[in-house]
């Protein structure tokens, strides 16, 4: 309600052509067809690639930017497909989210999911501090534990994963192994941007 009256009177503004209304606007990030990557039996769908445009949004939501995840998750929410129920957000440190003022995985879900009807829940907790850091692809690989399943029951529930940018899929491959303990069925990922894998890593 507060964000909406603020909305009336500072209306977003696009963070490229400051055109006011989104901070995404369409003339300059247009809507296109996602990219489509799988990975560890994961299909990932993304709006664009982590590039350009898209590549300041994700850091500017990284750097605690409300109005940028309201345009995302309204960009991820157009984007969601008949099978995309039940969307669950990769949650980030608690270091991280403090800093921010928020969970950016987790904002991005719930925000995609209320354009839409579904649900969207906060089924991962985040366990390990910043295990990833510093890892080799290899070791990222092996690296396990990183997520924590919350209480909810999800046995049998088919989720969709969402996050803000995907690199080599590791973070994805670890939330939807702690999902698939408990039963759930993780086979798809719906993200804003995609990195080229065959480029430098270091977007997560
Ligand atoms: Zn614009």
């Amino acid at each position: 309600m507060l964000d909406r009256a603020l909305d009336l009177l500072f209306p977003p503004r696009c963070i490229c052509c400051n055109a006011s209304g989104s901070a995404l606007c369409l003339r300059c990030a247009p809507a296109t067809a996602p990219l489509r990557r799988i990975a560890f039996g994961i299909e990932i769908r993304a709006l664009a690639p982590y590039d350009g445009l898209w590549r300041r949004a994700v850091i500017a939501l990284k750097d605690g930017r409300r109005d940028i995840a309201a345009a995302l998750g309204e960009r991820l929410g157009a984007a969601l497909q008949a099978e995309d129920r039940y969307l669950v957000g990769i949650p980030t440190s608690a270091v991280r989210r403090m800093r921010r003022g928020f969970d950016g995985g987790e904002l991005l879900a719930q925000l995609a999911a209320s354009c839409d009807g579904r649900r969207a829940s906060r089924s991962l907790i985040f366990a390990a501090r910043d295990r990833q850091r510093g890892r080799s692809r290899a070791e990222r690989l092996v690296a396990r534990g990183r997520f924590r399943a919350a209480t909810e029951i999800l046995a049998g529930t088919s989720i969709t994963l969402v996050d803000d940018v995907c690199t080599t899929g590791t973070t994805l491959a670890d939330a939807a192994r702690t999902l698939r303990e408990h039963g759930a069925i993780v086979e798809r990922a719906l993200v804003v941007a995609l990195t080229d894998c065959t480029r430098k890593r270091g977007a997560r």
